[in-house]
Order: C-alpha cells, then sequence, then structure tokens
C-alpha cells in the first residue's frame, strides 16, 4: 500500500496523475524538500524557490504590474514618438473647492500628464508640473515612490484613489503598453514562470494628442513587440484579458465593448472586473442579465473576475460563479461562505491567490489570517498569483516565499500550486498540455539537479532580484542597501 501511494506521488509530481492533485490536498511531504527546509535560511530558500520553475501567474494586472523605474524609462523613451510628459510637483493654490474624491484630484503630487493636455491648462495650473527629464533628484525619487506601498501609513486608500489616478496618461502610448508585456515577460520568465495571463489596459489608449486610438493599435503593438527575436524564444506563454471597472455608471457599455473584442481576437482569453468591491455600485450580479445577453449574442467566453476581496462577509463568490467564472480573483471572504466552499471543493473552479497584495492592501492584518492554506488543504483549486505587483515592489517568488514561510508548504503543494495554474488557464487545450509537459520536463531537472548537487547545482545561475517588499518584510536586501 505504502509503496502504491508512493508511486501516486511520483506519478502525480510528474505526470500522469497530476491533474487530481491539483485539486486534492497532498498529505505525502518529500523528505529531501522537508531536509532542505530544516537546514535552509531565508537567502538559501529563497534562491531555491526563485530557481524553482513554476507555472503561470493567472492574477496579473499589466499596468500595477509594472515597476515605477520601467514607467520612468519608457516615459522618457515615448518622446522619440512625441509623447511627452509632465507631472505635478507642486501645488500652488489655483483653486479652492475641487473635487477630491473623484478619479482626478487636484491635490495629488506626481499626477502625470501628457504635454498636450498640460499646454491646455490656465497659467496658474501650468506652473504645478514640470516635464519629467527636469525632476531634480529628489523629486524623481519620490516620483517613483509615489507609485509604491511602501509606508506603513499607505494602504488600500491610496492604492485605490491615488496611484491609479497618478498614472494618468502614461498608458496612452502603444509602444509603453507592448513594452511593458516585454519587460514583464523577461522578468517572469527569469524567475521561472512558464504563463502570463495579463490583464492589459486597450482602451485608454490615445496619440501624444490626446485623440482616442482603438484597442487594435494596442494589440498590433503588442504583436508586433512578441514576434521580435527578445522575446520569441522566451520559455514562457502569453495571453491577455480585459478588464472593466465595475462601479462605473457605464460599466455595462464598457462590458460590451471587452466581451465584443475578446470574441474577436483569439489572444485574449477572458474578461475579468475590477476596481474596489467594498464600492457596491458594482456588486457583481448587476452584471448576470448582461452577460446573460453577451453570451446568447457572442458565446461562452471564459471569464476570470475579481470576487470576495473586501472585508463584509457576503456571497460575493457565488454571485460571481453565478456570472459563469470559472477562476474567482482572491475570494479572501470566500472562507465566510460555507455552502460555496463546499461547491468548490474538489470542483472546476480556481481561487486565484495574491497574499501580498491582500496584506497591503489590508484585506488580511497578518498572513497567519489568510484563508489560503484552507483552501488549499480543504480541496480548493488554488493558484499563486502577484496582481499589481509593480505596486508591492515584489515578484511572483516572493509569494511563493511568502507561502512557503508562513503555511510550511510542501513540495507536493508546491507543485500543485504551480500545475493548477497552468491546468486552470484559459490557454487553448493543445498548447496547455504543451506548457504542462514542458513545465513537468523543467521541474523533474531541477529536483534532479537539486538532489545531485544541491542547491548549486540546481540554481547555479539565479540572481534574485531582492526586491522593495522582501527587503522591508524579511531583510532579504540587494548588498548594497538595508531595509
Ligand atoms: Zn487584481
Amino acid at each position: 500500500m505504502k509503496a502504491l501511494l508512493r508511486r501516486a506521488t511520483a506519478l502525480s509530481l510528474f505526470g500522469l496523475g497530476s491533474l487530481a492533485l491539483a485539486a486534492t490536498p497532498a498529505f505525502e511531504r518529500a523528505p529531501w524538500f522537508e531536509a532542505f527546509k530544516a537546514r535552509a535560511d531565508d537567502i538559501a530558500l529563497y534562491r531555491f524557490l526563485y530557481a524553482m520553475p513554476k507555472g503561470g501567474d493567472l492574477h496579473h494586472h499589466l499596468s500595477g504590474g509594472a515597476f515605477p523605474e520601467w514607467y520612468w524609462s519608457l516615459a522618457l523613451a515615448g518622446e522619440e514618438d512625441g509623447y511627452r510628459y509632465r507631472t505635478k510637483v507642486r501645488i500652488n493654490d489655483c483653486a479652492y473647492g475641487t473635487d477630491e474624491f473623484s478619479g482626478q484630484p487636484y491635490l495629488l503630487y506626481f499626477h502625470t500628464i501628457s504635454e498636450d493636455r498640460w499646454a491646455k491648462l490656465d497659467g496658474c495650473r501650468q506652473g504645478e508640473y514640470e516635464p519629467l527629464e527636469a525632476l531634480s533628484p529628489a523629486q524623481r525619487q519620490a516620483w517613483h515612490d509615489a507609485l509604491v506601498l511602501d509606508q506603513p501609513h499607505e494602504g488600500r486608500s491610496e492604492f485605490f484613489e491615488a496611484h491609479w489616478a497618478r498614472m494618468d496618461d502614461l498608458l496612452a502610448n502603444p509602444k509603453l503598453v507592448a513594452e511593458l508585456v516585454a519587460l514583464n515577460l523577461k522578468h517572469f520568465a527569469a524567475e521561472g514562470v512558464h504563463y502570463l495571463e495579463a490583464q492589459v489596459p486597450l482602451f485608454s489608449l490615445a496619440t501624444p494628442e490626446g485623440e482616442p486610438l482603438p484597442p487594435e493599435a494596442g494589440l498590433a503593438a503588442i504583436r508586433a513587440r512578441l514576434r521580435e527575436p527578445d522575446l520569441a524564444g522566451l520559455p514562457i506563454s502569453f495571453r491577455m484579458q480585459l478588464s472593466v471597472l465595475r462601479f462605473l455608471p457605464n460599466a455595462e457599455a464598457a462590458l460590451e465593448r471587452a466581451y465584443a473584442l475578446a470574441a474577436r481576437e483569439r489572444d485574449i482569453v477572458a474578461v475579468n472586473f475590477v476596481g474596489r468591491e467594498d464600492n457596491d455600485k458594482g456588486y457583481p450580479l448587476r452584471f448576470l442579465a448582461p452577460l446573460r445577453d453577451l453570451r446568447r449574442r457572442y458565446g461562452a467566453l471564459p471569464l476570470s473576475i475579481h470576487a470576495g476581496e473586501v472585508d463584509e462577509p457576503n456571497q460575493h463568490v457565488r454571485d460571481t460563479l453565478l456570472l459563469g467564472a470559472q477562476r474567482i480573483g482572491h475570494g479572501v471572504n470566500l472562507i465566510h461562505d460555507p455552502d460555496t466552499l463546499l461547491a468548490m471543493r474538489q470542483g472546476p473552479y480556481l481561487v486565484e491567490i495574491n497574499l501580498i497584495s491582500n496584506l497591503l492592501l489590508n484585506y488580511v492584518d497578518r498572513f497567519e489570517d489568510h484563508p489560503f492554506p484552507e483552501y488549499l488543504r480543504f480541496g480548493i483549486p488554488v493558484a499563486l498569483s502577484t496582481d499589481d505587483r509593480g505596486m508591492w515592489d515584489s515578484t511572483l517568488t516572493d509569494e511563493f516565499f511568502v507561502a512557503v514561510k508562513h503555511f510550511d508548504l510542501s513540495f507536493e503543494e508546491l507543485t500543485a500550486l504551480s500545475r493548477a495554474s497552468l491546468t486552470h488557464s484559459f490557454l487553448p487545450e493543445a498548447e496547455k498540455a504543451a506548457v504542462l509537459a514542458t513545465f513537468d520536463a523543467d521541474l523533474r531537472a531541477f529536483v534532479d539537479r537539486f538532489q545531485q548537487g544541491g542547491l548549486g547545482a540546481a540554481a547555479p545561475e539565479a540572481r534574485p532580484p531582492y526586491r522593495g517588499f522582501i527587503c522591508r518584510q524579511y531583510q532579504l536586501c540587494p548588498p548594497e542597501s538595508a531595509p
């Protein structure tokens, strides 16, 4: 019996039985990994997890997933194509009684706009902005810091109400959006990620003069960039999702526009709803009739929808499954909905878990309060993802590190997370099978190298970036910086 179990686990880890493992709690613990964890310090564990082949990042906002230094250099590079930017570095008290609760508050430093929009401001307001290239070193540092949640007082409101408002016109340039795809693919490939399914901003594109551009302009720029040799050879697959800001008055029209585009374009695989869920103008069942109507007219599209990223116990996850979602983004409050938990156990639906996001946006006070380990060990398919990792200054490796540190994951569980992310991806079936086979082979080779020669053999080239989150929280920092 024991031999049979061992064989079943081996099969699960590397092939035949692994589809079942994705949805089944794994009780076995590979002794070699337990022994490694027992003797490894944080640096060794992080290096292992960085080099370890991983599945996909299924929950990734391209705009929030980009690091400030990428925006900075791409904004300056956009000058070649006529895109010039200015950012607000002072408040001249040009007006009183401004709407500070709109999407564009007046009292907001480092709000970045196009030169064209700046030229249309009155003289007083023009004096509040400086060209990016003219910022002093201190202003430039503050511009970067203003896009990252790195202070104890920053949390949900800073993220939802300030970060996105600051970026504003930065996302107008289709080439910049395409380059964000390129940078993401390179960085994810470097940490062993095999697939990226990103929510891409295609409905905010414009010319340098502010004339709206169709989403097809963004698609063309992204596809052209993907064909360039530095990306074409990368061992990572890529697909796009479109997102709809759920609480706006025109969300139904935005949904229709996104759904119709996704139905036409094969590399757009899903539609998502985004935006803070504690704004109940975007409650899930608002979209029940519109989605049924869209399915009738365009056919069924895959849906991955944010739900349960909220403090209040409610039935948003159940309601979102009723919308037709195959995947749930976050699902933090699913733990309070026993009927839906039972329905999802061993089920076909996956919860995209974003540990760092949920901590920094205060949906949990401590990682120990997160329901992720219960979902995983109760048998609900889950995968780790990064959400807006540019704003956390983190990586997918950080998510795995947090999971192992706080929940003592087994190697079987690590493997199940990666395999679940691929089996629940919205890749076409043939490509999904190919990516899974590559992932399994890469993981097997990694484990073989590790078992024969230790970390030095398994990860000889691993140069983890140690970004801000992991440096601040765990003192894993680049050699030249301190937390
Ligand atoms: Zn998200």
